[in-house]
């Protein structure tokens, strides 16, 4: 039993933990006195310093939580940081500006590219990189935030174990990310992953990335820009086949004439080394040789195997994700999980989301407050990007069948006027009903990853065709296509 303290905050009170470091400076206006479970060395221990982790520890240590978060890397940013869409956008910005350079003569400039330094760019990153690692300890420290490197392993539904240590806390969130699947294929060694891309000290010449996702179209599209050969390898006629078929469709084209060879109904079946590299096969005893480098991208999985999840008796399915609530919450009262180990659209703003918004509701007083998985808007960073959010036109029509409308534009934009290589910007509102309410919003080309985010507010907020149609446009722009669709 303990005392704890509330402070009147705006129309409500709010709790103030009783740890030393948050006893309350101001005026307490409200004492109550509640039963408080005080043996626990921490409020939160949060397991996994990714971009889920470190959201909830954060501000749950904002609010006055004592926070410890474990760390079983040696750095702070977990995948997306390290390993992912930070890296990977650094790559993506020296793939736009080898294209920079190649529509440069559209513009009068008579440009000679003596070469590319991909060592000397991955040094820069990893700078970068480390740099990010830094100030997230030093933020993670401003909010009094305690960091443990180690493997945890649940010892009970309230401890933690790392190495020969224990900690206790009154809630435990796990928020431990996922790792690139490798197939059970013969010589699937041979291969890297995302992982592997991130380590490559040397541009590869002959690239062959199997997969059909976000990070295989990434990756083949980047890579070719940056001057390597890159074949894509996919099992059937499309990449991103859950998207909707008119990006699939344009996807296709543009990184076709960007150099990228698809080899579509490939699936490989076994990998060999041979005098010209690495040699792939499928089933059928079709080969694709000479590669340098072999990338996996086919997916990823929850990084719940070594975490005691099942002596606590942590639910998982059977592909080892963890179910959880519209609050996060496991089968277990104080054990959350947030961010890919979840399976819920796995994106980095989705973690942090959702890490925010439960730490809000316990130790922030906002009661109610989770996040809502609806009309999450992605980006996909290939040339031309993608922006995406909401229905796909199949999708509307197997919900909606004949109340569904749809405005479609294609377009050379204004940029591509002076440009040799000219690559279209294509775009579709997936409306609903007599209002015409916007239920999708799907746009490939120069400038959509930024494009889109306003238009995600909008349709948050219940925005018709109507809606746009009155909204005066920006001009000259592409983004301006997007109110002005017939
Ligand atoms: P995804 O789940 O997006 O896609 C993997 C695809 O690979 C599958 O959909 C499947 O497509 C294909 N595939 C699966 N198994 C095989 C196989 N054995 N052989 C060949 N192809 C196979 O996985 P990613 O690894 O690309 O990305 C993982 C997650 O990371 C994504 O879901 C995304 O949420 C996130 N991410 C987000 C990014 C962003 O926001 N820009 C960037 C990168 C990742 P098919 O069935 O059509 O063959």
């Amino acid at each position: 039993m303990a005392l704890q303290f509330w402070e009147a905050g705006a129309g409500a009170c709010q709790p103030v933990y009783s740890s030393p470091r948050s006893a309350p400076s101001r005026a307490v206006s409200c004492i109550q006195t509640i039963a408080m479970p005080h043996d626990y060395d921490y409020d939160l221990i949060s397991i996994g310093a990714g971009s889920g982790g470190i959201a909830t520890s954060n501000r749950a240590a904002m609010h006055g939580a004592r926070c410890l978060l474990i760390e079983r890397d040696d750095r702070l940013g977990g995948t997306c940081v390290n390993r992912g869409c930070v890296p990977k956008k650094v790559m993506w910005y020296a793939a736009s500006v080898a294209h920079g350079l190649r529509d440069a003569s559209g513009y009068g400039y008579d440009v000679t590219v003596g070469g590319f330094d991909w060592n000397a760019l991955v040094e820069k990153r990893e700078a970068y990189i480390r740099r990010i690692n830094g100030s997230y300890d030093n933020y993670l420290g401003s909010n009094g935030v305690t960091v443990v490197y180690g493997e945890a392993v649940l010892a009970d539904a309230h401890t933690v174990r790392v190495g020969d240590k224990s900690y206790s806390a009154e809630r435990i969130v796990i928020a431990p990310g996922g790792t690139p699947v490798v197939p059970d294929i013969p010589g699937a060694e041979l291969g890297i992953t995302s992982d592997g891309f991130f380590e490559l000290e040397q541009q590869p010449k002959r690239v062959a990335v199997l997969g059909a996702g976000y990070i295989a179209v990434e990756l083949a599209g980047m890579m070719q820009a940056m001057g390597c050969d890159v074949t894509l390898g996919i099992r059937r006629e499309r990449a991103l086949r859950e998207f909707d078929p008119m990006l699939q469709e344009r996807l296709f084209e543009a990184m076709s004439s960007d150099g990228v060879t698809f080899e579509t109904g490939f699936s490989a079946a076994r990998l060999e080394r041979d005098d010209s590299g690495i040699r792939i096969a499928d089933a059928s005893g079709r080969t694709l040789s000479g590669f340098d480098v072999v990338v996996f991208a086919i997916g990823r999985k929850p990084r719940t195997a070594e975490l005691g999840l099942e002596s606590v008796g942590v639910a998982m399915n059977e592909r080892g994700y963890i179910p959880v609530d519209e609050f996060q919450k496991t089968n277990i009262d104080n054990i959350f999980a947030i961010g890919d180990v979840t399976g819920q659209a796995e994106l980095t703003p989705v973690a942090i989301g959702a890490g925010r918004r439960l730490a809000d509701r316990i130790w922030g007083g906002m009661e109610g407050r989770r996040l809502d998985y609806d009309l999450i808007a992605t980006a996909v960073f290939t040339h031309p990007p993608i922006g995406t959010v909401g229905l796909t036109e199949p999708q509307a029509r197997e919900l909606h069948g004949d109340a569904v409308k749809v405005y479609e534009t294609s377009f050379t934009p204004m940029y591509h006027a002076f440009t040799n290589h000219v690559v279209k910007t294509s775009m579709k509102l997936v409306t609903v009903g007599e209002s015409e309410r916007v239920v999708g919003c799907h746009i490939i080309g120069l400038a959509a990853d930024e494009m889109l985010q306003g238009f995600a507010v909008a349709m948050r907020m219940g925005a018709t065709k109507a809606d746009f149609d009155d909204t005066v446009a920006i001009h000259p722009t592409s983004a301006e296509e997007l109110v002005t669709m017939r």
